[in-house]
This record gives structure tokens, C-alpha cells and sequence, in this order.
């Protein structure tokens, strides 16, 4: 999906979206407190996307997606799922990658994001934990391929490791 709404008018639906799956109705105090902005600036930003029929806004009433701006808001908050846990896994810290992946949501191609959802399915329903991801968070750490053939270069990381890189790299030798 390429919209041709701003980026500041998709974190808009995506945040009243999340609002109305968690509500059920939306207030402008709702979408104020989501997305930390004041209420003028708020009533404006509804007004005009009431005016493209994203959405219906009543004063007093609160307001609601239509279908266009439901999809809109749906898509892009499924973004932020799948880059949010991607970059997760490859260790980014929980409130980086919550920032960042609102920044990423809006750009990417559609094929993109597709195939970071396959990654990170791939990896939640993996049957047994994915020891390369364990793998990766060492080479992050030290820089070396925990499972080398070299036995000096073992000893140097094993030296190198806490208990927690150790249990990490247990399965080293076994399969990979
Ligand atoms: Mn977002």
C-alpha cells in the first residue's frame, strides 16, 4: 500500500485505529494521549481527514474510521507489528525499535514488508528455538562466529564469554 497521505496523516489513522480496537469509540483526548500532541493541533488534523473521508468527527460525539481510513490505519499499524518484532530479533532495544519502526512503517514497498512478516513467522513458529538467532547475539557481541573450526579460536571466545553466551553457543558442534 502506497497512500497518498502524508506521514503524519497515517500515524493519525493508525493511532485512532489502535484507539477503537482497545475502546471500541475514540475522543480527541484519546488520540491527544496516543500520540502526545495538543488538541488544536488534534482537531485540526481530524478535520481534514474528515474531509477526505478517512473518517467521521462530531463535535461532542467523537469520531470513527470509514472503511478507507480503517484499512489505512489497519495496514499500517500490522507495519509496525512486523517491523517492530523484526527489529527485535536482531536485537534492537524495545523502545528503539518501537520508534523506529513508526518511522519505517509508512515507506517500504509492500514485497518489503512481506517478506520481513515471513522472516519473523518463520522464526515465532519455528518448532524448535532457532539457534542461530542465539548465534547472531554472540557474533554481535564478540564480533566471531561462535561455532568455528578452529580450536585455539574456541578457547579464546569461550574465555571471552559470560554464563549466558555459553549456554547460547552450547549447541555449537551438534548440527551447525
Ligand atoms: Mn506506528
Amino acid at each position: 500500500m502506497k497512500s497518498d497521505l502524508s506521514r503524519k496523516a497515517e500515524d493519525y489513522l493508525e493511532a485512532v485505529y489502535v484507539i477503537s480496537q482497545e475502546k471500541g469509540h475514540v475522543r480527541i483526548r484519546d488520540i491527544c494521549k496516543e500520540l502526545g500532541t495538543k488538541p488544536p493541533s488534534v482537531v485540526e488534523m481530524v478535520k481534514k481527514l474528515n474531509d477526505r473521508g478517512y473518517l467521521i468527527y462530531k463535535k461532542n460525539e467523537g469520531l470513527y474510521l470509514t472503511a478507507e481510513g480503517e484499512e489505512i490505519g489497519r495496514v499500517i499499524k500490522d507495519r509496525h507489528d512486523t517491523i517492530f518484532a523484526f527489529l527485535k530479533f536482531i536485537g534492537v532495544p524495545e523502545q528503539i525499535a518501537d520508534e523506529d519502526a513508526c518511522v519505517i512503517e509508512h515507506e517500504l514497498h509492500p514485497k518489503t514488508v512481506e517478506q520481513i512478516k515471513s522472516l519473523v513467522s518463520f522464526i515465532e513458529t519455528a518448532p524448535d528455538h532457532p539457534q542461530w538467532l542465539d548465534h547472531f547475539a554472540i557474533f554481535c557481541e564478540l564480533g566471531k562466529h561462535p561455532c568455528i573450526k578452529d580450536a585455539r579460536l574456541s578457547q579464546t571466545m569461550a574465555a571471552q564469554m559470560g554464563a549466558e553466551m555459553r549456554r547460547k553457543a552450547d549447541h555449537c558442534g551438534s548440527n551447525d
